[in-house]
């Protein structure tokens, strides 16, 4: 993610600064300054480039959805989990993660969501970096970052960004904000609603829907974190040995589930070696 020039928002960047609702008691600005601020020293770099075990299941959960619809006849075939599964090389994966992703196939082909769909936009995962959209309004600038899962158009042509989740989590209403804010601007003669599907659970969120006034409300609040973001960022820059003061720590017990435990003078957690 860069951190120069032309400040910047996404989601992730929204998430990082401020905590989804239920959430606060172990939100850390500091995981934001090893991220964002801190991610080519090495030590960092090799811990964001490592992925969980939630995070390897989500990507192999979205590129199964993929695969099914870049080969739609697997949708119909009895042994098409099984040949999604070798698509998406699972043997070679832990226990944990073959056996998950092998349900979330399994619940794919029973309840396949998109079939049947006018889908204009299905992402494998495997695109890299978004390009940014430009947001120039009279008061900020920024560049703006969404990396949509799926993009289908409904029968009235209301365009419909699904986001597809795994896990336990709750769904955090600010990243359908997020799409809604940028299909605005990729594609401003429609309107366009959004919701999230859950692939382990199959469930569905309620449709978000928001007027343009809204939207205008959710872009601002998106300026703000992009300024505060790229203030912290030039303070860091100026002055790295002021990294605590500029993202502060939040120690406590959710530390042990902190990809920086390791690296982190603060944590409350300490793995054993
Ligand atoms: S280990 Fe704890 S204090 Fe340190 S960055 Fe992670 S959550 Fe924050």
């Amino acid at each position: 993610m860069p951190t120069f020039g032309r400040p910047f928002a996404s989601y992730h960047l929204w998430s990082l600064i401020a905590p989804a609702v239920g959430q606060e008691r172990w939100h850390c600005q500091m995981k934001r300054g090893f991220i964002k601020a801190r991610q080519k020293e090495p030590t960092v770099k090799a811990l964001l480039t490592h992925a969980s075990a939630p995070q390897r299941i989500g990507l192999l959960a979205q590129k199964g959805v993929y695969e099914f619809h870049h080969h739609r006849q697997l949708l119909n075939q009895p042994d098409g989990v099984e040949q999604v599964a070798q698509l998406l090389k699972l043997s070679k994966l832990s226990d944990e993660v073959q056996q998950r992703v092998i349900q979330i196939l399994k619940n794919y082909h029973d309840e396949p969501v998109l079939k049947g769909k006018h889908i204009i936009e299905l992402t494998s995962g495997d695109e890299g970096f978004p390009r940014p959209i430009w947001v120039d309004q009279k008061n900020y600038h920024f560049r703006l970052y969404a990396t949509m899962d799926c993009i289908f158009t409904e029968q009235d042509r209301t365009l419909h960004i699904l986001d597809f989740k795994t896990g336990r989590s709750a769904f955090d209403e600010r990243q359908a904000l997020v799409y809604l804010v940028a299909a605005r601007y990729l594609y401003p003669k429609q309107q366009a609603v959004a919701s999230f599907y859950n692939l382990e659970r199959c469930k569905k969120s309620d449709l978000i829907r928001v007027t343009a006034s809204q939207l205008d409300a959710i872009e601002n609040q998106l300026a703000t974190v992009a300024q505060k973001h790229q203030q912290d960022i030039f303070q860091y820059e100026e002055n790295p040995s002021k990294f605590s003061e500029i993202f502060p720590p939040t120690p406590g017990s959710h530390c042990r589930y902190c990809s920086f435990n390791t690296i982190c003078e603060f944590s409350g957690f300490k793995p054993s070696k």
